[in-house]
């Protein structure tokens, strides 16, 4: 075996990934991550930090504060719940990352009540309003794009049902969403709104970013103190010399500024949505040819298409051929969706150029005309 000792070497011939996170970095983002290191308690760490809350603010058009996790997605939603909730949170299903959601309350014995309808259906706000007319809750949470169906759920209309009550929290999981479609958290009144960096923001895992509104903070000051490392007033505290209370992961910080500055001053937010569209689509029409999507019509993912193995192919053989022939990959349908369904992800920085070679790369694995 040659050992491979040049980087670009490695990074080119290495499996590329249509799976729904972690998704393709592109190798001038991996550069960064070998920056060498800052110390987090210098004025160079603090420049870096306010970039990163400019730029995110700008991401998610908010004035809220965008708090760091040292964590993936998931300690994120855990911090969501345990500082967010005081009376009773109502957990919206439909899909796995819904029921996640759910379990995080249950396990850190936050009171919870699961409302989950058929996984292929989108949550609707007249649901919601029904449920939160009980006047139980406190806080809701959703998932906005659940990965493991492909369903995009209507979070605008669902934040005008919750903004008319002045008590109830919306907190959001916008894990495969965020920097992949549009989200506005100060218009549709979402109080968290956190993604891990491994998905459409097309960077390594480590890191998760969380929009925190001032009634979040408000509630996590009056809730029975459940988590040191998780702790959203005292993320504050730092977050107000621009700082995090541990340290953080600096070279997914120095990356994401980069991608930021990509993203919004290159690329430009538009035209990146737009690209996930485009994407979207072509996935769609292919799917709806010569398979079928899960999801019912409406509420497509611009991310992630969850198709239906109506021809019964084996996935598990489709995917062994991808990665031996073609050294790309996809994903197989999430828990008992698995060999029923399969996914194929359209996020972070793939190409339209990208997504049509996958596309004719499986025809020709499959002998489809
Ligand atoms: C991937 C994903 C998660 C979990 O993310 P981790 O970073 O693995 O904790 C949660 N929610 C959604 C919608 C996801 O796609």
């Amino acid at each position: 075996m040659p050992v491979i000792c040049n980087i670009m070497e490695v990074i080119n011939m290495h499996n590329k990934l249509f799976t729904p996170g972690p998704t393709e970095v592109r190798p001038e983002l991996l550069k960064e991550l070998s920056h060498p290191q800052i110390h987090h308690r210098t004025e160079e760490f603090v420049e870096l930090y306010d970039f990163l809350q400019l730029y995110l603010k700008k991401l998610l058009f908010t004035e809220n504060p965008v708090f760091i996790f040292s964590s993936s997605s998931t300690g994120a939603m855990e911090a969501a719940v345990t500082n967010g909730v005081k009376k009773r949170c109502l957990n919206l299903v439909n899909g796995a990352f819904g029921e996640r959601w759910h379990e995080i309350a249950v396990m850190n014995g936050v009171p919870c009540d699961k409302f989950e309808i058929p996984w292929d259906k989108a949550i609707k706000a007249e649901m919601v309003e029904e449920q939160l007319a009980s006047g139980k809750y406190d806080a809701v949470t959703l998932v906005s794009n659940d990965t493991s169906t492909g369903v995009l759920n209507p979070v605008k209309e669902i934040g005008e049902v919750i903004k008319k009550y002045d008590d109830v929290l919306f907190l959001v999981d916008a894990v495969s969403a965020m920097a992949g479609t549009e989200i506005r958290v100060d218009e549709w009144g979402i109080d968290m709104c956190l993604a891990g960096l491994q998905k459409a923001f097309a960077l390594p895992a480590g890191l998760t970013v969380a929009s925190v509104s001032e009634r979040l903070l408000k509630r996590a000051e009056e809730v029975e103190k459940r988590s040191y490392y998780f702790n959203l007033p005292l993320m504050y505290k730092y977050h107000k010399k621009s700082q995090t209370p541990v340290t953080p992961p600096i070279p997914q910080m120095l990356a994401l500024k980069k991608q930021l500055e990509y993203i919004i001053d290159k690329e430009g937010l538009e035209a990146r949505f737009k690209r996930h569209q485009e994407m979207a689509s072509c996935v769609q029409e292919w799917a709806l040819k010569y398979f079928d999507i899960y999801p019912e019509k409406g509420y497509w993912s611009q991310t992630v298409t969850c198709i239906v193995n109506t021809r019964g192919i084996s996935v598990s053989e489709l995917n062994k051929q991808l990665v031996e022939r073609y050294h790309c990959m996809i994903a197989d349908g999430y828990g008992e969706l698995k060999n029923k369904c399969f996914r194929i992800a359209h996020m972070g920085d793939m190409t339209l150029q990208d997504i049509k070679g996958l596309l004719a790369v499986i025809n020709d694995i499959l002998a489809l005309e």
